[in-house]
């Protein structure tokens, strides 16, 4: 492994990276908005809306059961900070697409030899707390500001990448079997010039309009 780079800085994320940097020395980037977050794991902002109304459905609680069994990552010690337009130096050489909203920092990799654009949590295939599905932007529980998730999303569609990836989703069905769509699977293909992304999916709120 050559290095580590990270769409963003939450601990969902930035998972295991410390230990495996202590470990092989490996760098780990992140963009220097994000910096704060990965070094010391604590919000600088509020999310813009309350987690609560999202209760009321089912995978909102299979997702905090999931989290209470999840182990806490540890803080990242040392960061390598990119910044938006930068190409890194690393295997694939990604151009950076600073995607705020989701984060400050939030940022998307474009592979632009490869035609894939990584995405991070600027879109995801599976409303991980209502369970709706389709490519969606995350819900506003968990950003800083849904109209910037959309500002960035319009930046996106400039990009000519034939293949999106968005936040992984996968879902189990009740005997914990994984249960999978095309719409879950981590190579899910989006195609950000056909607009077909869901934008106001959340029912636990309004939304503002995308306009493109
Ligand atoms: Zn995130």
């Amino acid at each position: 492994m050559a290095a580590i780079v990270l769409t963003h800085a939450h601990s969902d994320h930035t998972g295991f990276a410390e230990a495996l940097r202590e470990e092989t020395g490996v760098p780990v980037y992140v963009h220097a908005d994000d910096e704060s977050l990965a070094a010391t794991g604590k919000r600088y902002g509020k999310n813009e809306a309350s987690f609560l109304p999202y209760l009321r459905f089912g995978h909102a609680w299979r997702l905090l059961a999931h989290l209470a069994g999840a182990m806490k990552p540890k803080p990242v010690r040392e960061l390598m900070t990119y910044s938006d337009g930068e190409t890194l130096d690393v295997p694939g050489r990604p151009r950076v697409i600073h995607t705020p909203g989701h984060t400050s920092g939030h940022s998307s990799l474009y592979f632009e030899p490869a035609g894939a654009l990584i995405a991070g949590d600027e879109l995801c295939t599976l409303h991980p707390l209502t369970g709706a599905r389709g490519p969606q932007l995350m819900p506003r529980a968990f950003n800083l500001s849904s109209a910037k998730c959309l500002d960035s999303l319009t930046k996106l569609t400039r990009v000519e990448a034939e293949v999106v990836r968005p936040r992984r989703a996968v879902a189990r069905g009740r005997r914990g079997r994984r249960r999978s769509r095309a719409s879950d699977r981590p190579d899910v293909v989006v195609e950000p010039r056909s607009r077909r992304v869901r934008t106001s999916h959340d029912p636990c709120g309004k939304e503002p309009r995308w306009r493109p």
